[in-house]
């Protein structure tokens, strides 16, 4: 281990700006600086360092932190590996406690041969792979194993020299009350590769009925399995050919899908799709396919993945297997056709959403309805103005009721969330992150907007008049929702503002007794001025 002290002595020697810019060029933006986000593809910088508080921030994607965090990430290593790096870039000597030992990370690779090599003689694996449709070539591609007994992985090791400490440090082995004993036992191995094709774990599924179908390695130094997708290493290239990327729920989809030509599929290691996955699934640009069972657990699966990615902005959409078919089983039946139109007529992720909230209720009872309807519009209030107008057509027509209930809804849902809901407005931060991200257009929404329309985020609002690249606003906004709005966009964002606004004043001043008609007048004309122009959506920013 790297002791405390020589960690402390080496932060205290990094500086974010200095360590970055060896990897990405970055551009000075007032009292930051700026770059293009090497995480994930864009054109227009996002990705935010700031050296008063040494920190990088990308508000496209999400990820954030110091700069050993950075190049854990950019350079794929592990936190004493990134360490290691940047002591030697900064001429900075690391002590080591006694424990220290280099992880010699080719006993996993050794580990996978063997396993590939049992498996040429265990017949009811090879059978078992033979009835799924796996094809000889296939079991080569994806080095497909098997692991057996469990005292045939510790003698395997034993006789080879290699290190306990680091098989187990890898997730090979473990102790348990009996002593050593190998994780995978009586299982058909699949290796998994990170990105850059190092093999970091396996997923293995039994032969002999355990009650556990699918394991995987546990979380390791190196394999975290919420970042991984299977048979990413494999596919990469036919995704940023295709554009295209199907993430599936298994490994034997995967196989099968790639067996069937259609080698841009990825399959995420038993768990959900979360934001961490999303720094590799942007790379490229691809349009993401989400290919997911029908049963419960995989309509639940798709709702999360399509909230996540509309969220995050990823264009694609939703494929689900019915009749208890996956695209393994589809693959191994030959309708290979079936497949490329099912893969070509996905359901939008917007569409698969709204559609998943008023499945869940009875439309023909009114109190159902309003629900779908107040739940519909809450997730139609995270998309971006022009979404939200093209999609609250659809949920009218989908819930048969007047469109302009939606609007009002909407409306109605914005004045009260700052006092049911939470202290989060991302339509507010949005505003302010995109000045942030264009200055110019500080004064032209300055002149718009007064801090009092601001329901939720009046200080940030204050706080970037007052000084735009105040880096306490980088942490305000360490929200992956929050996002730069285009030029129009951020016009219908302030039309929306604008216009309840207005009304409200003009009604307040109206109801007001202690004015006379003539001064009602007075104050109200400049208002229904204002609001005429805003109604007739005459550019405020141009
Ligand atoms: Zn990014």
């Amino acid at each position: 281990m790297i002791t405390k002290e020589s960690i402390e002595n080496l932060k205290s020697h990094l500086d974010v700006v200095d360590i970055l810019s060896q990897f990405i060029e970055l551009k000075k933006s007032g009292a930051n600086f700026k770059a293009c986000c090497p995480f994930h593809g864009e054109e227009t910088p996002s990705f935010v360092v700031s050296p008063a508080k040494q920190i990088y921030h990308c508000f496209g994607c999400g990820v954030g932190g110091d700069s050993i965090k950075f190049v854990m990430e950019y350079e794929k290593l592990s936190y004493p590996e990134a360490l290691e790096k940047l002591a030697s870039m900064s001429n900075v000597s690391l002590e080591h406690d006694s424990s220290y030992k280099k992880i010699d990370s080719s006993i996993i690779t050794k580990v996978n041969e063997h396993y590939q090599k049992l498996l040429t003689h265990h017949e009811a694996s090879q059978k078992y792979l033979n009835s799924r449709g796996i094809s000889e070539f296939s079991i080569e591609k994806f080095e497909i194993g098997y692991a057996s007994q469990s005292n045939d992985t510790i003698n395997f090791l034993k006789t080879n020299f290699l290190n306990l400490a680091d098989a187990q440090d890898f997730g090979i082995i473990d102790t348990g009350q009996n002593g050593l004993y190998s994780r995978f036992i009586e299982r058909i191995t699949f290796p998994i590769y990170t990105i850059t094709g190092t093999v970091v774990g396996f997923g293995g599924r039994t032969i002999s009925g355990h009650n556990a179908k699918y394991i995987n390695s546990p979380q390791t130094k190196l394999f975290n399995k919420s970042r991984l997708l299977y048979g990413y290493n494999l596919a990469k290239e036919t995704i940023y050919k295709q554009k295209t990327i199907i993430v599936t729920e298994g490994y034997l989809d995967v196989i099968m899908l790639h067996q069937a030509g259609f080698s841009n599929a990825v399959a995420t290691l038993g768990t959900a799709l979360t934001t961490e996955h999303l720094p590799l699934l942007k790379r490229g640009e691809p349009k993401v396919i989400v290919a997911y069972d029908g049963d419960k657990a995989g309509l639940n699966a798709a709702y999360k993945a399509s909230l996540l990615l509309s969220h995050s902005k990823f264009q694609g959409g939703v494929v689900i297997f019915s009749d208890g078919q996956d695209p393994a089983d589809m693959v191994n039946a030959n309708k290979i056709d079936e497949l490329n139109a099912m893969f070509s007529n996905t359901i939008p992720f917007i569409d698969f959403v709204i559609d998943s909230i008023i499945k869940k209720y009875d439309l023909e009872n009114p109190q159902d309805k309003q629900s779908a309807l107040q739940e519909s519009n809450e997730y139609l209030k995270t998309l971006s103005p022009i979404l939200q107008e093209e999609y609250s057509r659809l949920i009218a027509r989908k819930l048969n009721v007047n469109s302009q209930l939606i609007q009002v809804q909407h409306f109605e849902n914005q004045r009260t969330s700052n006092v049911t809901l939470s202290s989060i407005d991302i339509s507010e931060l949005s505003i302010i992150r995109t000045v942030l991200d264009y200055p110019e257009l500080l004064k032209l929404v300055q002149k718009e907007l007064s801090p009092d329309m601001f329901d939720v985020h009046k200080n940030e609002y204050n706080i970037m008049l007052d000084d735009i690249s105040d880096p306490s606003l980088l942490g305000l906004l360490l929200n992956e929702h929050v996002i730069a709005y285009t030029k129009e966009e951020l016009n219908n964002q302030l039309i929306m503002k604008l216009e309840p606004y207005y009304i409200k004043k003009i009604q307040e001043t109206k109801n007001n007794e202690t004015l006379s008609f003539r001064e009602k007048s007075r104050i109200t004309k400049p208002l229904q001025y204002k609001l005429r122009e805003i109604k007739l959506k005459k550019l405020i920013i141009c």
